[in-house]
């Protein structure tokens, strides 16, 4: 894909870029291990002292970074603007918590004294998706950083810009030279890059394909990955739920950043009772959404991202509608300059059909009706995901059974699946291995060091 900021909302090409050559590369990756030798070496403090600037710089040119993040993908501004004040959070929370998460841990045994020191591995590459252009990178670099490794990012090529300005913002905050390095690079130089020996481990967030793709050539290496994929979540109604607070976060559990979140509520499984009910109340906020210029605040929906992506959206409505899907709203291509989908609701989904097995990244909800908890679950598990899950109930017994059958990273009981500085967050199945966030994510990217003295 070629590396530029092409405006969603037109297809305006407003900067192109050229990727780095061979030795450019190599001056980052040298720069890199040796910013690595001193940086090891610094204290959890002067960590801490800049990624709690970081945070202010972050606060302090919301609006700028939330424009850009709009300009490069769409997404609507009031909800960059969140996206920037998470940024902040995250940079604080591991620069208050690093040294908890980091303390030695001492264990009695034969030895005089044993334990456990976590010590950084040195350069980390992170492959990073363009929906969260900057939290994806932000919850990556916070622990990582705070742990004493170094990073080099390679963002996904419609969002250059916001990767040049993550770079910046670090060496503002006081990071020293090489710490923090965006790569302008297409996917397929990340291979190289992955098999130098200097670089020591890498995450990635994105597609299945890539994910397999980049895990392949880590394991190849013998070198450790994480990833964070995609997801075909779903969002459990039983008839005991509150059917209307459940139809009102459902419409921000799908539409959120205009349905391209791994994590977004993609599959609504009703319980026969209650599904005539809550199809109504979707159907009915559906109807007053407001699609237009993400920069406008009052603009509920936005752009895709990408023509690329509308025209996935497109097929997967197109070919799950031929297969006998009914149209509740939307589903009809739109004519505008721009990547503009409509909310669409798809029922009485074939089995068959891409609705049942593939990611809808897009502002499509899918509803299916079952008859009880255990069609529910089955359901559920009924995919090659394993991201999140949400189920809407009020018996005890039911999220017993959920949380112990549901195959997933995570289960949020009457409310949306999120993700939480203090909770791991990270997937089963195809959505992935391994942990962000709280004291698992900062553990991913660490030495875990045995010390045995007599
Ligand atoms: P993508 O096409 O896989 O791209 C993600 C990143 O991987 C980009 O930087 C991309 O670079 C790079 N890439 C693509 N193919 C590659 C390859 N063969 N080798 C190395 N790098 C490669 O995914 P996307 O369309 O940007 O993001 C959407 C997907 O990400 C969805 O499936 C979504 O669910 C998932 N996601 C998961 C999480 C999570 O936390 N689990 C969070 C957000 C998104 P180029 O842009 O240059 O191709």
């Amino acid at each position: 894909m070629t590396i530029a900021t092409i405006n969603p909302l037109n297809g305006e090409i407003l900067q192109t870029f050229t990727p780095l050559t061979s030795q450019e590369i190599e001056n980052k990756l040298s720069l890199g291990v040796n910013g690595f030798q001193d940086y090891r070496l610094t204290s959890l403090e002067f960590r801490g002292e800049k990624l709690l600037k970081a945070a202010v710089i972050l606060e302090e040119n919301q609006e700028k970074y939330a424009q850009l993040m709009t300009i490069e993908m769409g997404k609507p501004i009031k909800q960059a603007m969140t996206e920037i004040n998470k940024c902040a959070s995250v940079c604080r929370f591991y620069a208050e918590n690093a040294q908890k998460f980091l303390t030695p841990k001492y264990t009695d045994t034969d030895a005089t004294k044993s334990y456990v020191t976590y010590q950084p591995l040195g350069i980390i590459l992170a492959v990073m998706p363009w929906n969260f252009p900057f939290w994806q990178v932000f919850r990556f670099l916070s622990p990582a950083l705070m742990a004493g490794n170094v990073g080099l990012l390679k963002h996904a090529s419609n969002v250059p810009q916001c990767a040049l300005a993550i770079e910046s913002i670090l060496l503002s905050a006081g990071f020293p030279e090489g710490v923090f390095q965006t790569l302008l690079i297409e996917s397929p130089q990340v291979e190289k890059v992955l098999r130098d020996t200097r670089v020591k481990a890498v995450t990635l967030t994105g597609s299945e394909l890539a994910g397999k793709s980049v895990a392949s050539i880590a394991g190849q290496e013998l070198k450790k990955s994480v990833l964070e994929l995609g997801g075909s979540d779903p969002f459990i109604v039983l008839d005991d739920a509150n059917i209307e607070e459940a139809a009102q976060v459902a419409v921000t559990a799908r539409l959120s950043n205009n349905g391209q979140t791994c994590i977004a509520a993609k599959r609504f499984i009703l319980h026969h009772n209650i599904a005539d009910k809550f199809q109504e109340l979707l159907l009915e906020k559906y109807r007053n959404l407001t699609l237009g210029d993400p920069l406008n605040p009052n603009t509920d929906i936005g752009p895709l991202a990408t023509p690329n992506i509308l025209k996935d959206i497109t097929n997967q409505v197109n070919k799950t509608v031929e297969m006998g899907a009914k149209v509740l709203i939307g589903g009809e291509i739109m004519e505008s300059k721009g990547n503009f989908y409509p909310p669409t609701i798809l029922t009485d989904i074939p089995v068959n059909s891409p609705a049942m097995k593939e990611e809808f990244f897009g502002p499509v909800a899918l509803l299916f009706r079952v008859n009880n908890l255990k069609e529910a679950i089955d359901l559920a598990n009924n995919t090659i995901f394993g991201l999140g899950a949400s189920i809407w109930t009020k018996n005890e017994d039911n999220i017993e059974i959920a949380v112990r059958d549901i195959e997933s990273g995570s289960v949020f009981i009457n409310g949306l699946v999120k993700s939480d500085l203090r909770l791991p967050f990270g997937g089963t199945k195809q959505s992935g291995y391994g942990r962000e966030l709280s004291i698992e994510g900062m553990h991913e990217f660490v030495n875990i060091k045995t010390v045995w003295q007599k």
